[in-house]
């Protein structure tokens, strides 16, 4: 490739990475991203349209953003100056890593470590800021290796820990003393523990939250995408209010627009029993569809999240491929080698989408 001019004006790590792209086209049945499936009632989306409008289109959001960190407060019993909201948990990730990048001792970076597979966004944001990424797999049961990570950790010294709970791709929730060992593994860095799945997960929950008060470096982020509004790009971590002040610097001033800040508050206060309903059906849907699968010889991880994570006898690549060119689009891991070449991650969808998938599937094994 020709030089460019600003070639050597970039990031050196910039050129290992590629922008995240969801997959591009047009499909019947989109299962690829674990959103919800539309399933808010008229009334509740016409209520929500309408606290969304902006009362003075020429005027700046909120930018301490007040009623929406007080309703996320009261909704998880913190205080609203531990609540830190961004767009999206993308943007909290974002924050965290530009406010904790300082290299440790004589490291020519920061580093985070993370177990893998997991969401994609800590190790693209990471690189993307210079830092060193070390991942740790999951066992086998796709739980946290916590031998593992405490060996990382000390080896590492990092200054973020990243754990999904229930994990993006694996469906699973890491077991609660293993997490407790990474925690205390770790106890000059900032461990976020991110829910974003939480809902959909059963009883149990809340003890992850406890965390936050049994350790000073816990930080629990959650979001709204995953409940049914994604189009809102809301989320907000919870941790100490010092913290959380420190990282605040670094955000733009004006980062949720208003009507991601009035839907967002108008969702956490008034449509609870609206997202226990979805959630609901989630759930039910989740248990008929892996049933499916299971009875068309897939591997179906038990799920605690709105998606599940299955392998296929045929490369994962091929079946996702097979499917995508019946309208169907799901999302496969095989591009990571290894024991991901089979794997594949379905989001639940409407009852007649995943009718149509498993009709689908069936042709493509
Ligand atoms: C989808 C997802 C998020 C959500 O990110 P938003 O930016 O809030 O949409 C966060 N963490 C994990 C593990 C996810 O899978």
């Amino acid at each position: 490739m020709t030089a460019r001019f600003f070639d050597p004006l970039l990031r050196a790590e910039l050129s290992e990475l590629r922008a995240y792209e969801p997959h591009a086209g047009t499909f019947e049945v989109r299962l690829d991203a674990n959103e919800s499936p539309p399933l808010l009632s008229p009334e509740a989306s016409a209520a929500l349209a309408q606290a969304m409008i902006p009362a003075q289109l020429n005027r700046y959001p909120d930018p301490r953003a007040v009623a929406l960190r007080a309703a996320i407060a009261d909704s998880c019993g913190a205080s609203p100056d531990e609540v830190l909201v961004g767009t999206g948990s993308d943007e909290i990730i974002a924050l965290l890593l530009t406010a904790l990048d300082r290299p440790r001792d004589r490291a020519p970076a920061a580093s985070i470590v993370t177990p893998s597979p997991t969401f994609v966004m800590y190790r693209l944001s990471a690189r993307a800021r210079g830092f060193k990424v070390v991942e740790v797999p999951l066992d086998d049961a796709w739980d946290l290796d916590a031998r593992g990570m405490a060996r990382a950790i000390e080896f590492a010294r990092p200054n973020l820990v990243f754990v999904a709970t229930p994990n993006n791709p694996t469906s699973t929730r890491v077991s609660l003393d293993r997490l407790r060992t990474v925690i205390e593994s770790a106890p000059d860095a900032l461990v976020v523990v991110d829910e974003a799945y939480v809902d959909f997960a059963g009883p149990g929950a809340e003890a992850q939250l406890a965390l936050r008060q049994a350790y000073p470096n816990v930080a629990v982020m959650r979001t709204l995408s995953k409940v049914g509004f994604a189009a809102l790009r809301v989320g907000w971590i919870v941790g100490p209010a010092e913290l959380v002040r420190e990282i605040d610097k670094t955000r733009q001033p004006y980062n949720l627009a208003v009507p991601s800040q009035q839907g967002a508050t108008f969702a956490l206060r008034e449509l609870g029993g609206e997202i226990a309903r979805m959630r609901d059906v989630v759930v039910a849907e989740r248990a008929r569809l892996a049933a499916g699968l299971t009875a068309l010889g897939f591997e179906v991880t038990p799920s605690k999240a709105n998606f599940l994570w299955i392998a296929c006898a045929r490369p994962a690549s091929e079946v996702v491929s097979a499917l995508a060119a019946r309208g169907v689009l799901v999302k496969s891991f095989h591009a990571s080698g290894g024991r991901l070449l089979h794997r594949m991650r379905i989001t639940v969808g409407l009852p007649g989408e995943n009718d149509r998938l498993l009709h689908e599937i069936a042709a493509c094994r």
